[in-house]
Formats: structure tokens, C-alpha cells, sequence
């Protein structure tokens, strides 16, 4: 069947609880383990159900948000998504208390029992009301977000159109576009101290009703966290300190001389030649017919993954009227079909979000065959190893895309890979020192910050900006106010990608091995465990950062970017 003619039904709510209760009360007064496993898997089958009109909903009203019926549909889903992740408590508890759990383990797994009681110790019913306002908090400043308008040479721009300047070869241009975003937010900065200060309260305070010491600890069991701790991601992110840093370091230095300034300031470093970054060589037409022939030639696995796509209608890559904005891969899960949405422009945003979300809807793809959902969708350290990796797999074929300019292309994104990662660490280490203190005020914060700045980003807050130069660079970071914690995982996920990348170049035959292991493997195992599967080495351990940076300079230092 073909995306377009997959029938959307809307849960009737009522009825879809009953089912749920019920199929439940036989779970646990099952009589012997046959009868209970068989409840198990029914119970999957009803959430893979509502979770697959869900996802169709609202993939219909991302492609287009005019239409009426999805919209009505999209809101029912978000209304009722916290009755549905309710039910899915009850089964969690359930779960503990299974009288053949030790049999459901010998069939199914021991992570799944870790996963329901990691999720049932982050939450209860006594934070309920602290819950509630968090997310009003969190839902004003994604609005506030939103409604920023950046005046630029007469024209107004939201976040995202204004971010485009950031990359232009015209310094005067991005000097301006810079100095208009700062201003915006520093007009706001009373709101955004505020803001985040009660967010910073709340957690604590839900962290302290739940029984942990602080909300640090909360948060690590509430990401699933099931074999590593904030001491290990304290001494992963000594090591970017220590190799990594100075990677990006030299990076800046080199930039420098390319750009030919005495003076390089922090709204130069998205430019990385004079003549400007490198763009694919044809529309949005051309990029989705190069990519694929791309994943026909990289393997006989992912050739048959374009091709069902295509067929089937699974993917919107093109931007348009009416379309929300960004990118994504989902899925619908009892139809086996995984979903790629884009909003291609012609840039090599392009080639890098296909590249992205390919990687995570071939994963999907990969563990349709599992009856626990958790299982098919890992947490995001590891499901980002699957898209990242992806990323620097399709390295080679650039030149269907890039022409002339791939060897510009390819270096601007090793390099960009590594500079990224002391910053996601800043972001790491400065949510631990305010969750660690939750009475500092917003200036002790902004001076956290700051120093945060010397120790991972020397060289790369040049700034001429006050509302910068006093800390609060970080505001701008969504993920602070609206997902705390999660940002490390991109940093995990990367070091995972680099060794991918590095093996892939001496042995590509067993690299891509491992990596289609690692994908089926999907979130049947905790991150360490998973990337063993791989024969990844775990980025908390000693040699590992120190190894990757290595290799990542050989590379870097056998490419004269002079000639760019
Ligand atoms: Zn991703």
C-alpha cells in the first residue's frame, strides 16, 4: 500500500482505554506464563494501534497544516497523548509485579523491566502539578522563541531565516544579522533569567519529592541512563578537554588564515572559505535523484530501503507551501513503514538532512521484527549513532552532489563534526553546575557560563556583543530550557560516528557489518552494551576520545585547506 492510501481512522478514546484495562486485568490474573506472554504482546499490538494513527496524523499535518481534518486530528492526538501515556504506566507497573516475570525475561529480555522501572521511579502522580507548570514554562519560551522577529536589511526574519546569514561569505552581513538576533534576546534577557531560574526550581523540587538527592539524578534515570553515570560523563568530557579542544582549536586557526582576518570574532565561524560554502550542483529534484543512486551503490541493504521508500511514498523532502518546518524520521509501525520529512531548499542542508534521517529510518526499518516497541526505538545516544553514522558513510559519494567542491564540502564537515562536540559538552557541564545548585542566582549562572567558555570554547567566543560578553550565550539553546540533559547524547553518539568513520575507510566490508548490527540491535540493550554489538569502544573509556582525536587530526593534516 502506498502512503497515500493508508487509511486513517481516529482511537475512539473510550473504547481504547476499556480495551487497554482490560487487556491488562488478563495480563496479570493470567494463569499460567503462555497465557500471560500471549496478553504481553496483545498489549503491544494495541499501543503499536493508537501509536500509528498517531504518527499518521500528525505526518499529514506536518506536510501540509492548512488541512483542516489533520489539523482537528493533530490536536485530538496532543490532548490525549498523557491519557495514553498513563495506560502505558499501568503496564509498566504491571510489569513489576508479573507473576512470570522470570519467564517473560527468558523470552523477551531483562531491559525492558529495566526501562518500565527506570520510567516509574521519574515519575508519579505527586509531581503532577509541578509537571504541569514546567511545561507551561517550557511552552512560553518555544513560543517566545518563535515569535522573535530579527529585522536585517529592512526585512524581518524568524530564527531559522535569519540563521542562514550566519554562513554568508558578506562579513558586514553577518556582523549585522548577529548584532539584530543579540538584541532581541538581550531585550528579553529579565524574561529569560526568570523563565529558566523557575524551571531550574521546579525540577529540584520534583526531584527532592521523588526521592532523589538532586535533580541531576532524576534526570539520568528519566533518559533511561542504565549503565553510565554523571561521574562517567564528567571524565568523558575531561577527555574533550583534553584532545578534542585543541582539535578544534586548531581548526579556528586555520580558519583564520583562510579568511585572511587578524580578528576572528564568533559570527565569522559559521564561514568557512572566502568564496563562500560549498552548495549542491542542481535543485531539489537533482538532490533526491543523486541520493538515490547514492544508497543504490552503497550497499545491496540500503538500495532495497530507497527503493521501498519511493514506492511507497515514504518520504517529503521538499519545502512548500504550508509545510511545517525542519526535519524528521518516524513511523507507522504496524504497517512496517518507516517516514523521512525534510524541507529541502538546495543547500547542502539538504544532502546532510536526507543523509540524517535516512540513517534513522533505516534503523526503524531494521526492527519492525520486534514485538516490544522500546525495543525498535533506542534511546537518542544511540539512535543518533545510527544517523550520524549515516552521515559520514555517504562521505564518498559527495561528488554526486558537490562536484568540483567536494573536497571543501568533506572537510567543512569533519571539521564542523569536531567543533560541535566542546560545545555540546559546555552546554553538558553547565546544566550539572546549575542542577547541582539550584539557589544560584541568574548572574552567578551567566558567570558559570563563562567560565564554561575558557575551559571548552577557547577561541571561539570572540565577542562583541554585551549581552555575550555577560554570559548568556546559552539562551538561545532550546534543549537547556526544554530537554534538560539530553544535549550530551549528540556529543556520545559522534564519537561513536568518528570510529565508524575511521574503521570505514581501512574496511568497509566489516564496518558496514557492525553497523547493520548496531541498527537491528535497536534499543534492545543499554548504550554500552549496544555499541559493544558494534565493536565500538565506549567513549567514557580512557583511550578512546584520545584515539578518535588522533585520527581525526591525521586526517585533517593531510588536507592542505589552503588551496580552498
Ligand atoms: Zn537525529
Amino acid at each position: 500500500m502506498n502512503f497515500c492510501e493508508i487509511p486513517y481512522k481516529r482511537p475512539n478514546l473510550d473504547e481504547y482505554e476499556l480495551t487497554f484495562v482490560e487487556l491488562l486485568d488478563k495480563f496479570d490474573s493470567a494463569k499460567n506464563f503462555d497465557l500471560q506472554n500471549e496478553y504481553f504482546k496483545k498489549i503491544y499490538e494495541h499501543r503499536d494501534d493508537f501509536m500509528t494513527m498517531y504518527c499518521l496524523a500528525s505526518i499529514r499535518y506536518s506536510i501540509d497544516t492548512t488541512n483542516e481534518t489533520y489539523k482537528v486530528e493533530n490536536s485530538f492526538f496532543n490532548k490525549v497523548v498523557p491519557v495514553f501515556e498513563n495506560l502505558i504506566n499501568k503496564f509498566y507497573h504491571s510489569l513489576e509485579k508479573a507473576s512470570y516475570k522470570s519467564e517473560l525475561i527468558n523470552v523477551h529480555g531483562e531491559h525492558i523491566f529495566n526501562l518500565a522501572s527506570y520510567k516509574l521511579k521519574s515519575f508519579g502522580d505527586e509531581i503532577i502539578v509541578e509537571k504541569q507548570e514546567e511545561n507551561e514554562l517550557v511552552a512560553g519560551y518555544m513560543k517566545f522563541l518563535a515569535s522573535l522577529r530579527i529585522e536585517i536589511n529592512d526585512d524581518q526574519y524568524n530564527i531559522t531565516g535569519a540563521s542562514k546569514f550566519r554562513v554568508s561569505p558578506d562579513r558586514k552581513l553577518r556582523k549585522k544579522a548577529s548584532d539584530a538576533m543579540q538584541d532581541q534576546f538581550a531585550k528579553n534577557q529579565k524574561y529569560l533569567d526568570n523563565t529558566y531560574d523557575s524551571l531550574v526550581k521546579l525540577r529540584h523540587k520534583e526531584a527532592l519529592k521523588l526521592g532523589f538527592e538532586t535533580f541531576v539524578d532524576m534526570s539520568y534515570v528519566s533518559l533511561r541512563r542504565i549503565d553510565y553515570n554523571p561521574k562517567m560523563v564528567a571524565s568523558f568530557r575531561e577527555h574533550v578537554v583534553k584532545y578534542i579542544v585543541p582539535l578544534a582549536q586548531k581548526s579556528i586557526e586555520k580558519q583564520k588564515q583562510r579568511l585572511g582576518y587578524q580578528d576572528l570574532k564568533t559570527y565569522d565561524l559559521g564561514c568557512h572559505f572566502l568564496d563562500g560554502n560549498p552548495s549542491p550542483q542542481g535543485d531539489a529534484d537533482f538532490i533526491i535523484s543523486q541520493a538515490k543512486k547514492m544508497y543504490e551503490e552503497l550497499s545491496p541493504e540500503t538500495n532495497y530501503f530507497i527503493n521501498f521508500l519511493i514506492d511507497k511514498g515514504l518520504m517529503d523532502l521538499v519545502n512548500k507551501k504550508g509545510k511545517q518546518g525542519g526535519g524528521y524520521a518516524t513511523g507507522l509501525d504496524k504497517y512496517k513503514y518507516p517516514f523521512i520529512f525534510s524541507n529541502f531548499n538546495g543547500t547542502s542542508y539538504d544532502v546532510k538532512v536526507l543523509a540524517h534521517e535516512a540513517g534513522h529510518a533505516f534503523q526503524k526499518y531494521l526492527c519492525y521484527d520486534k514485538e516490544i516497541s522500546e525495543y525498535r526505538r533506542p534511546p537518542s545516544e544511540t539512535a543518533e549513532i545510527h544517523s550520524m553514522t549515516m552521515e559520514f558513510f555517504t562521505l564518498p559519494y559527495m561528488k554526486y552532489f558537490f562536484g568540483d567542491q567536494t573536497d571543501k564540502f568533506k572537510f567543512s564537515k569533519v571539521t564542523q563534526s569536531i567543533s560541535a562536540i566542546p560545545y555540546i559538552c559546555a552546554v553538558d557541564h553547565f546544566q550539572h553546575i546549575v542542577y547541582e545548585n539550584p539557589n544560584l542566582s541568574p548572574d552567578e549562572r551567566a558567570n558559570a557560563w563563562k567560565e564554561l567558555e575558557a575551559i571548552y570554547l577557547p577561541g571561539s567566543c570572540n565577542y562583541d556583543h554585551e549581552y555575550l560578553q555577560g554570559g548568556r550565550f546559552w539562551q538561545k539553546q532550546m534543549h537547556i530550557y526544554k530537554l534538560p540533559f539530553y544535549y550530551i547524547d549528540y556529543a556520545l553518539a559522534q564519537m561513536c560516528a568518528f570510529q565508524f568513520w575511521i574503521k570505514y575507510q581501512n574496511d568497509r566490508g566489516t564496518t558496514w557489518s557492525d553497523y547493520m548490527n548496531l541498527c537491528k540491535a535497536g534499543g534492545t540493550l543499554p548504550f554500552l552494551e549496544v555499541i559493544k554489538i558494534a565493536n565500538l569502544d565506549s567513549p567514557f573509556e580512557g583511550g578512546c576520545v584520545k584515539n578518535v582525536a588522533q585520527e581525526l587530526e591525521k586526517y585533517l593534516d593531510n588536507i592542505d585547506d589552503g588551496k580552498f
